[in-house]
């Protein structure tokens, strides 16, 4: 979702509301429906943007433990200073500032959000004792368990 900033600069009233909903392309996620939200962005100054806005999304991921996919929901906010200049944007400065000629880019500023409020390990519920590589760093009064179970396996 591109905005013209000169349209938020020119505009009447100080906040403008946005509806979002979009199909956000991620590179290791896989977002089962599209994000929705609403944001507003007030000009603080004419250089100042304020954007703010509180955003759902469905996303498909991989577990961290066992490797299954798993869906979480993530509800996620947005609140983001954005500086305006006149001259062209360059890649180092690309995220906190925009070109008074320019668009904002606000699918990109909510798929950062989105990367940011995710979970540092992302598990799906399962249980540690489940998965293979977890086995050899198992508490010895489980192992002592796990052989009685895997007895009858043995002896054949
Ligand atoms: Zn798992």
């Amino acid at each position: 979702m591109d905005i013209p900033v000169v349209s938020i600069l020119q505009a009447t009233e100080k906040t403008t509301r946005y509806s979002f909903q979009e199909t956000i392309v991620f590179d290791d996620e896989k977002l089962l429906d599209p994000v929705v939200g609403e944001f507003e962005i007030t000009r603080a100054s004419n250089q100042i943007l304020q954007v703010k806005g509180l955003f759902k999304a469905r996303l498909q991921l991989a577990c961290d433990r066992c490797g299954e996919p798993f869906e979480l929901p993530v509800e996620f906010d947005v609140d983001e200073g954005l500086e305006v200049i006149d001259g062209p944007v360059t890649s180092e400065e690309v995220n906190e500032t925009v070109s008074a000629t320019g668009n904002f880019d606000a699918t990109d500023l909510i798929r950062q959000n989105l990367l940011l409020a995710l979970p540092t390990r992302r598990l799906c519920g399962c249980e540690p004792l489940t998965n293979q590589a977890d086995a050899d760093s198992v508490d010895p009064r489980w192992a002592a368990l796990r052989s009685i179970h895997q007895e009858p396996n043995g002896k054949h």
